[in-house]
């Protein structure tokens, strides 16, 4: 069934039975009754709107999902990756990753002086800030995402930032190429190299590469047990979309192999105990479920669409108020998190989502092929699911991996974690429109390894 998108979870007797979807061709609605129901959505990193995720991905079917009773783990915790290519304009709708490899050659740095606009081929070394090697001696350019990314941010937000915003640190491979020889570095980089002057009109063989941290990968996500089945018996939560195997801080490369491990080598087996255990059930979709749900999805996609032939002025594109929300989240929610900005973000975002329901023109109909459509009902769920992300973040009082809370910080402004307090999975349930949900924890058991303090120095 390609050019489906699941609109909605069928739960019968507690138990998954099948699934909702919007013919994204025609905009007609399919019943899909099943024994099981499997979700390998992806991941929700496009809640900021910029990211380097593909356009499409979103958190609408694990978010409606959670609303019909699946609990949602640890949804504050967002990787962001440190190498890509810098925003460079308000029209920008998708980030471009640099690969995490270049980092194995190229050397990080900004100028040693706030305000310093010469290009860099005239800044001499005693000026430069090689910030990552002077701070972490054992693992300069190698320190992990979260690290490398925190300590980017750090000397943009003192002025120290390169290029036209002031958003970018150098990653610079002109030692390398005088030590190892042109062709051999080509060799290594030249497909990403290729990419990037295609991107940016410049020659990173010629000077140095600009880049800055972008959100990239998802640790969050719905939760499951060890069978990958969801709170909702029957519902099994495959790769980003659920919460497993990544902790706080998702390594480089071990996404496509949880994907393969999930699919692979655990669903065939764990679902298959489920089924002999739940036993046959009828497949027809004509229980209400199927009627109340489906009802639900025309009645929000006729709210979407309200403006549609109305001629009101002044209304605003899905992008703009996407755009809004992703802006508010990366600078509360994003890197570094405090308490004040966490409550700021938790009271603006119903501000934006009012502004949003009532001020968004959707045009064309449900009965058609229409993207805007299909991302104004993400962007809705985003704007819900924003809210328990940053609830998420704010009750979580430590640092924990990717999670910077600013108040939880070592005296050299290093990650600090609470162990005593927060060696817990937090698992949010819904409770209803109007009703906060309710954040369960599932502690945490270490067997073979004891939890301490990260250091790189
Ligand atoms: C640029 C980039 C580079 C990466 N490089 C690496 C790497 O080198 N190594 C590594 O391990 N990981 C890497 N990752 C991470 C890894 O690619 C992802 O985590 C992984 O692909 C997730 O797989 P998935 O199948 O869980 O989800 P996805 O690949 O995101 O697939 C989810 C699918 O579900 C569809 N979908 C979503 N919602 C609905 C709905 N409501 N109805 C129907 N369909 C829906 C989406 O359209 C999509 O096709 C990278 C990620 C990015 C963005």
């Amino acid at each position: 069934y390609p050019r489906r998108e699941m609109m909605d979870l069928i739960t019968i007797d507690g138990r998954a039975r099948g699934i909702i979807c919007r013919n994204l061709t025609t905009g007609k609605l399919e019943r899909h009754a099943a024994h099981a129901v499997v979700l390998a959505t992806g991941g929700y990193g496009n809640v900021f709107y910029l990211s380097t995720n593909a356009m499409a991905s979103n958190v609408t079917a694990s978010w409606r999902a959670y609303k019909k009773g699946a609990g949602f783990a640890n949804p504050c915790f967002v990787q962001i990756h440190p190498t890509c290519i810098p925003v460079h304009g308000d029209y920008q709708s998708k980030l471009t990753l640099m690969s995490e490899s270049l980092r194995n050659d190229g050397r990080v740095w900004v100028p040693k002086k706030k305000n310093d606009t010469r290009p860099p081929a005239e800044i001499p070394e005693e000026d430069r800030d090689y910030y990552l090697e002077r701070k972490y001696p054992s693992f300069g350019n190698l320190v992990p995402r979260d690290v490398a990314s925190r300590n980017a941010k750090e000397v943009c937000d003192e002025g120290r930032g390169v290029g036209e915003t002031g958003l970018a640190v150098y990653l610079d491979f002109s030692e390398v190429i005088n030590r190892d020889g042109l062709e051999t570095i080509m060799k290594k980089y030249g497909n990403l190299f290729h990419m990037y002057e295609k991107i940016t009109a410049s020659d990173p063989t010629k000077e140095p590469m600009k880049i800055y941290p972008a959100v990239h990968y998802t640790m969050g996500g719905l939760w499951v047990d060890y069978n990958l089945m969801s709170t909702i018996p029957g519902m099994f939560v495959l790769g980003e979309a659920n919460f497993s195997d990544h902790g706080a801080n998702r390594l480089g490369a071990s996404a496509l192999m949880q994907g393969l491990a999930d699919g692979y080598f655990i669903l065939p087996y764990t679902m298959g105990n489920y089924l002999a255990q739940a036993g046959s059930c009828d497949l027809s979709t004509g229980h209400k479920a199927y009627d109340i749900a489906e009802q639900a999805v025309n009645e929000k996609t006729a709210e979407l669409l309200r403006h549609a032939n109305s001629g009101k002025k002044g209304l605003q594109t899905v992008d703009h108020y996407h755009r809004e929300l992703g802006a508010l989240l990366w600078d509360y929610c994003g890197m570094a998190r405090n308490k004040k900005g966490l409550e700021y973000a938790l009271g603006k975002i119903p501000e934006i989502r009012e502004e949003f329901k009532k001020n968004t023109l959707v045009p064309g109909s449900g009965e058609q092929l229409n993207q805007s459509l299909e991302r104004a009902g993400r962007v809705s769920d985003f704007f819900e699911f924003a809210e328990i992300m940053v609830r998420d973040a704010l009750a979580r009082e430590e640092s924990c991996g990717c999670h910077l809370r600013e108040e939880s910080q070592t005296e050299e402004h290093e990650a600090k974690r609470d162990d005593e307090h927060f060696s817990h999975v937090a698992v949010w349930e819904y409770h209803g429109e109007d009703r906060e949900p309710v954040r369960h924890k599932e502690q945490l058991a270490f067997e073979n390894v004891t939890p301490s303090q990260r250091s790189y120095k």
